[in-house]
């Protein structure tokens, strides 16, 4: 295949063109949240301007276009994923995704003396859920921990998986780290001990290409707003004979066959999960941002953002005094540092006033960053719409910036 015009797809994004404090933006925050290409933008203007009606309710010809649109987007989803439409559940992002497993999965099945396995790499999101079952049933948490480079210490989690685990619940790729987890090696040790295993592909899905059936785990869940989609989008995967086991951890309309005040029938799976009148609009762009990223080619972007990846990291090496958290062998682009000398949130705030959009703090992650015994680090993540001369940029005002800071 041609190698991409990646000059011509930066220009896809309006809002990489403009400036902040007077200076042209840099954003290095894409692990946060992505930026949306005209596409994206306009598929959800189409659908509010031409479209707009509520999904799976009305006979009437708005009602029949919103409800197939809906129903195209989880079609384009679960082709994304190399999945089958009546496996994805369509959500508000990860978060809901997770809590979704954890009390119509996990809820009803755990009980005292179950141990749910967690990485130390994990986002808040695939922590506090399984701790709130964990309360509720008696069932433990249990760490898998971490090398010092920041990858997984398989040996470890081998070992931990002892017959007590009923749950493993792991991140494809750190959201702080940035360590790409050999999930498909994790899944298949999971499956042979009957532990039913939650992926977290949140920093994934945006980067690579994803197969849920290769990966080989239970339940694989992903945000939209990081995938150049709209915010309060999402998918919970699921194998099918999970669905079907599962009662519904929310009720409403559309989830139900039949209500009376006998009973209520609950619809199938993946319908039996989306209670209330979900995000249309969202959808509708978020499929625009799936036609999108197919249309340059997961592998193209995976590799572009290699040789960006690559480059941020030297930037970084060659500074002096940085640190960088997180030096597993295999990542995405996403890099945690500290400066010498330097806090970070002093250090995000001064790269701001440049036009440099880094995060810092904790990343949701306290558990991995109180391993690694900082408060904060900052954070610059990277995506294919970013470009080298912008990670120059970055390095040149970080240097200005220590200098200021003495
Ligand atoms: N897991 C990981 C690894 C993440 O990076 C994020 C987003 N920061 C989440 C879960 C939560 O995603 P959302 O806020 O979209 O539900």
């Amino acid at each position: 295949a041609a190698t991409p015009d990646w000059a011509r797809i930066r220009a896809d994004f309006p809002l990489l063109q403009r400036q902040v404090h007077g200076k042209p933006l840099v954003y290095l925050d894409n692990a946060n949240t992505g930026q949306k290409p005209a596409g994206v933008i306009e598929a959800v203007d189409a659908f509010y301007r031409r479209h707009n009606a509520n999904v799976s309710r009305a006979v009437h010809a708005l009602g029949t276009e919103a409800t197939e649109a809906y129903e195209a987007s989880r079609a384009a989803l679960a082709r994304f994923i190399g999945t089958r439409g009546d496996e994805v559940v369509l959500c508000s992002g990860t978060t809901f995704a997770i809590n979704l497993v954890a009390y119509s999965w996990a809820l009803p099945r755990l009980k005292a003396g179950d141990v749910i396995l967690v990485s130390r790499m994990e986002h808040h999101a695939n922590i506090v859920p399984w701790q709130l079952v964990a309360e509720r049933t008696g069932a433990s948490v249990r760490v898998a921990e971490i090398t010092p480079d920041g990858a997984l210490d398989l040996d470890a989690l081998q070992r931990a998986m002892t017959p007590e685990v009923k749950l493993l619940a792991v991140a494809h790729v750190s959201n702080v780290l940035g360590t790409v987890n050999p999930v498909r090696e994790i899944c298949r040790e999971a499956r042979r001990r009957g532990i039913v295993t939650v992926v977290d592909g949140s920093q994934a899905v945006p980067h690579m290409a994803v197969d849920v059936a290769s990966i080989g785990c239970d339940f694989y869940a992903f945000t939209g707003h990081k995938m150049c989609g709209p915010t309060g989008t999402g998918v919970l995967w699921g194998r099918r004979e999970h669905l079907l086991a599962m009662p519904p951890f929310l009720g409403g309309g559309e989830m139900i066959r039949e209500v009376s005040f006998d009973g209520t029938v609950f619809n199938d799976p993946p319908h039996r999960f989306e209670a209330g009148t979900p995000n249309i609009a969202g959808f509708a762009g978020l499929r625009a941002a799936v036609d999108y990223l197919q249309g340059i080619g997961l592998d193209a972007i995976q590799a572009r953002e290699a040789e960006l990846l690559a480059h941020l990291t030297s930037v970084l090496d060659a500074a002096g005094g940085v640190r960088i958290i997180g030096r597993a062998p295999h990542k995405a682009a996403v890099v945690s540092f500290l400066v010498e000398g330097a806090h970070a949130h002093d250090l995000a705030t001064l790269l701001d006033l440049e036009g440099v959009a880094v995060r810092s703090g904790q990343h949701c992650a306290h558990p991995l960053l109180q391993f690694y015994g900082v408060a904060a680090t900052c954070r610059a993540s990277v995506a294919f719409y970013n470009s080298h001369d912008e990670i120059d940029a970055f390095a040149a005002a970080l240097h200005k910036v220590r200098r200021l800071l003495g």
